[in-house]
């Protein structure tokens, strides 16, 4: 396995691998949920190259980017047993030299949701990410449904920007008691961890309401709030019951749908999501 850094090391290790390659974008500190795009990857292509970048610009003034968890170390030593052919490790400065300017937005799909409470968050993911496909010129990128917003605005830059890559959404991979993984699941404590199962007990819920029939999109909400509600620790920021496909929300489900919640438990801000199919 290669480790490189700058653009120049990345474009002579990329020319020398023949066949397909497929990109898996993080931002390190890697958990089950990173490793099984790589194994996904692994499996769908001849080679695999992971990118472990800490986006500086889809971080708001007021979010977590200088204590953002890091650890290269043992990054490289889950990656590496996985078969990962490369490790691109860009510094801030590789990606934004002195008097940058370009990017990159999609527009209707990053309005409501994430787009609405991390203001600039999807302009700084879709810029890094067209540089990251840019770079490596993958056939094949790997996302996660954990971040299901951000994978449904990435297809619609790969369309509208001609991108001649195919996204590859894969399911989200949970703890033992339902919590999402996550990076940021190393700031909380026992106790908030306790309560961090919350979100995925609201999901549940309003996916048995759903099973049982329930069609009205509001009381599909009002199920997720009052579970979320249930737990002392718990401020909820939003919840959501949106068509699949352009986010929007519904009054009646009668198509794909994303349920969806950001709920603050202490400091750490955890997202999660289910598909009603
Ligand atoms: P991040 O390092 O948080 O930017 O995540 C890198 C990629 O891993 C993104 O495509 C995420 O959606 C994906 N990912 C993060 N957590 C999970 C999870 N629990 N299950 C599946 N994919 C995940």
């Amino acid at each position: 396995m290669r480790n490189v850094s700058t653009l120049d090391e990345l474009r002579s290790a990329r020319l020398s691998l023949s066949g397909t390659v497929g990109l898996v974008p993080t931002m390190g500190f890697l958990h089950e949920g990173h490793l099984s795009l790589i194994r996904r990857a692994k499996e769908e292509c001849d080679h695999v190259i992971v990118s472990i970048f800490v986006n500086p610009t889809q971080f708001g003034p007021k979010e977590d980017l200088s204590k953002y968890p890091r650890d290269i170390e043992r990054d490289l030593n889950l990656i590496e047993p996985l078969g990962t052919d490369l490790v691109w490790m860009p510094s801030a400065e590789i990606m934004y030299p002195k008097g940058y300017q370009t990017w990159v937005e999609v527009e209707a799909i990053t309005s409501p949701l994430e787009g609405t409470m991390r203001p600039g968050h999807f302009r700084g993911v879709t810029t890094v990410v067209a540089k990251l496909f840019n770079g490596v010129q993958p056939h094949k990128a790997y996302f996660g449904q954990k971040d299901a917003q951000q994978a449904a605005v990435i297809r619609q830059m790969t369309r509208d920007l001609n991108f001649p890559i195919e996204i590859v959404v894969c399911p989200i991979v949970r703890e033992a008691d339902g919590l999402a993984m996550s990076s940021r699941n190393v700031y909380l404590d026992p106790e908030q961890r306790k309560a961090a199962i919350v979100l995925f007990r609201s999901l549940s819920t309003a996916k048995e309401t759903y099973e049982k029939g329930e069609r009205d999109a509001e009381k599909i909400r009002s199920r997720m709030k009052e579970v979320l509600a249930s737990e002392p620790l718990a401020e909820v920021q939003y919840v959501s019951c949106a068509d699949y496909d352009t986010l929007e929300e519904l009054t009646e489900i009668n198509s794909k749908a994303l349920l969806s919640m950001a709920v603050f438990i202490g400091k750490t801000r955890l997202i999660d999501n289910f598909v009603l199919d």
